[in-house]
């Protein structure tokens, strides 16, 4: 075959090509039917007691949608164009997740809504606490094991509402095993001999140079409880603290308000240069203000903030723990009753006095709530709280979770990350 030959051949091809591509033109404006459907999919995930969700509808001509169970409901099955719709979703009280898969269809497209709503399982939290101390005499370093085994079953009638409350259905068992895979000859306790037993928790938990990182247990499987003796630099007159812990991060896809966003799904041990955990105030550990200290704290750790209004302003009264049913009150202000209370009132009186709280709204109520401060039942969590908590646990990464547990080797990253430190006394 010569050039021109080729020539002439692959120009005929052209045309032929060309002639097919118009005579499919004309097949299609000549009858709907034949549009092809483009197929797209979309997932949504809800948490157990979240009721509502939006989501997208992309067809762009009339559309239906299909697939509604008794749990899951949009609130309109039929309109028109590219928007979005809400879906009405009743709580799951099963211990199972379930899943609703919905269908928007309109002459162009055939659009797949998955929703998945959790369900109300126990989750079961491994801890450890980690004793630092200098001085195996001194009992207010080297702790009792079994004291600890009394702080956690505290903790967990707390989480568990046994005191009034909500229930979280999260159980903290203490640590069974090292990260080694060596048993513990006490659960869920280490102890750790060093040169310094005293540190200022703030500077301690600010560390970021990575030589505390040592200390702690792989993140993903323990929730570790650092307990040494806090130098008294950050005390002052309202009291000394007790405890401080570090907020857990929140997933810009999964994004809960209040936490700060990353864009890691995963992170693991060797991604941190600060010594992620809760701290606790060993000087304090045998006092009864422990008992809810370490609730608190954990709360804090699983993405609680107070119920207080923490404005800097203390004028301002506001909601900051992303909770509608705590009710939120001005510390400063009750700080400034309680002083003067203390000088004017009988002791009886003082003390029912304290237990009072006024709301924003000018509303008295008792205090109750786990993440409150000062006089107070302090052992209690609410339904908006513990939905924070099962986000935390189900969408953030470092707690030992199952979610963790399943970490792809592919989307870790290596080495130490500049990872934003937020914490909470
Ligand atoms: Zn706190």
């Amino acid at each position: 075959m010569n050039m021109k030959r080729i020539k002439n051949c692959i120009a005929g091809c052209v045309v032929a090509i060309c002639c097919t591509v118009a005579a499919m033109a004309i097949v299609s404006c000549s009858s709907e039917e034949e549009i092809v459907q483009v197929k797209s999919e979309k997932s949504y995930t809800l948490d157990e007691g979240e009721n509502q969700l939006v989501v997208e509808i992309p067809c762009r001509r009339t559309w239906t949608i299909t697939g509604a169970t008794d749990w899951c409901v949009p609130t309109t099955t039929t309109g028109m164009g590219k928007t979005s719709i809400s879906v009405q979703v009743t709580s799951n009280g099963g211990e199972e997740n379930r899943t609703c898969t919905m269908q928007a269809v309109s002459d162009d497209t055939r659009h797949t809504i998955k929703i998945t709503q959790y369900g109300a399982e126990v989750i079961t939290l491994p801890v450890v606490f980690h004793v630092l101390y200098t001085d195996p005499s001194d009992s207010l370093q080297y702790i009792d094991a079994g004291h600890f085994a009394d702080l956690l079953s505290v903790a967990n009638d707390c989480y568990a509402g046994a005191f009034g409350g909500e229930n979280l259905r999260v159980k903290l068992v203490l640590a069974t095993e090292t990260p080694t895979g060596e048993t513990l000859a006490m659960p869920g306790v280490e102890y750790v001999q060093r040169e310094e037993a005293e540190m200022n928790c703030a500077e301690f938990m600010y560390d970021n140079s990575g030589k505390y990182v040592k200390l702690l247990w792989d993140p993903n499987r323990y929730i570790n409880i650092m307990c040494y003796p806090f130098s008294s630099d950050l005390d002052n007159e309202n009291g000394v603290v007790m405890g401080i812990s570090h907020f857990p991060y929140t997933h810009i896809n999964n994004y809960l308000p209040g936490l700060t966003a990353i864009s890691y799904s995963y992170l693991s041990l060797e991604n941190l240069s600060y010594p992620y955990c809760v701290s606790l105030n060993s000087r304090y550990m045998y006092g009864e203000e422990m008992y809810y200290t370490l609730p608190h704290e954990l709360g804090h750790y699983l993405g609680l903030f107070h119920v207080f209004s923490e404005d800097d302003d203390e004028t301002m009264c506001i909601d900051s723990d992303y909770c509608d049913d705590t009710p939120s009150y001005n510390r400063e202000d009750y700080l400034r009753y309680l002083t003067w209370a203390s000088q004017n009132l009988p002791f009886e009186s003082f003390l029912s006095e304290a237990f009072l709280r006024e709301g924003c709204s000018g509303e008295q109520f008792r205090s109750v709530n786990a993440m409150d401060y000062n006089y107070g039942a302090q052992n209690q969590f609410t339904a908006d709280q513990r939905t924070r908590v099962r986000h935390v646990l189900r969408h953030s990464p470092l707690l030992p979770t199952e979610h963790n547990g399943h970490i792809q080797r592919t989307t870790l990253h290596d080495g130490p990350l500049d990872l934003p430190i937020v914490t909470m006394k």
